[in-house]
């Protein structure tokens, strides 16, 4: 006999793939609230509340209610933000902890880049962690499972926020991979833009290479009339060779 009371299930939460200009114009928005606060833990609640607003309809308040939580830390110094779940009794919490260091090192790096989004300040910074957090409760909370490594995350990130990578240890491996490529002009290259791996040639290094792609549709032609795109890519996000990223 299957027993006829099951335990209900909350609805999910759900989500549209929204396009770069809502995305942009919605963390203007956001940002524009946020810029004069100072980053302390009320702020990064007013923060959240933001973004459930703008982009979940305040379905992460309607559905979680006081089960969220947000701590800051400045021992956390290996990776910018992580989420936590928390099994209390019958139910189940979670908490978003951001370093308050590693956004410093973000802005002082070469890279500036959160989860492939360029950031010039430590509230952007904070803004794409956010957003990536968000990304791994709202998915524990309709999977019961979480990984941002994977297909479903990266996709899922990538409709909401238009992310094209994770963010984790993202200083030290920052550094490490600016150290490890020398990149130099006439390179032949390889980078990811999102989600897709590009192969290029550098013609100009600045904060970032400025890199040619062969495309016959491209809106650069040169004197051999082949055609070509342009893409500005953050150091950090170049593999000299041209093995697939
Ligand atoms: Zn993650």
């Amino acid at each position: 006999m299957i027993p006829l009371i099951m335990r209900k299930r909350e609805p999910m939460i759900t989500y549209d793939k929204k396009s770069d200009s809502i995305i942009r114009n919605n963390r203007k928005v956001i940002y524009a609230k946020m810029k004069d606060l100072v980053l302390n833990i009320e702020n990064l609640e007013q923060l959240y509340r933001l973004y459930d607003d703008l982009f979940f309809n305040n379905q992460l308040q309607n559905q979680l209610a006081k089960k969220l939580s947000f701590s800051l830390s400045a021992r956390m110094t290996k990776t910018a933000g992580k989420t936590m779940r928390i099994r209390q009794k019958n139910d189940i919490a979670y908490e978003i902890r951001f370093s308050s260091v590693i956004a410093k090192d973000i802005i002082a790096s070469n890279n500036k880049s959160v989860a492939g989004v360029c950031v010039s300040n430590q509230l952007e910074a904070f803004m794409i962690v956010m957003e990536h957090e968000l990304c791994h409760v709202i998915e524990w909370y309709n999977r019961n499972t979480t990984n941002c490594k994977q297909k479903y995350f990266k996709q899922m990130a990538n409709d909401i926020f238009g992310h094209t990578s994770s963010y984790h240890e993202l200083t030290k491996e920052t550094n490490e991979r600016a150290h490890a490529t020398k990149v130099n002009v006439g390179d032949e290259i390889n980078f990811q833009y999102k989600g897709k791996s590009h192969i290029g040639t550098v013609v100009n290094i600045n904060k970032r290479a400025t890199v040619m792609v062969k495309n016959i549709f491209g809106r650069y032609k040169d004197t051999e009339k082949k055609r070509y795109d342009k893409y500005y890519v953050p150091l950090a996000h170049i593999n000299k060779n041209t093995e697939k990223i």
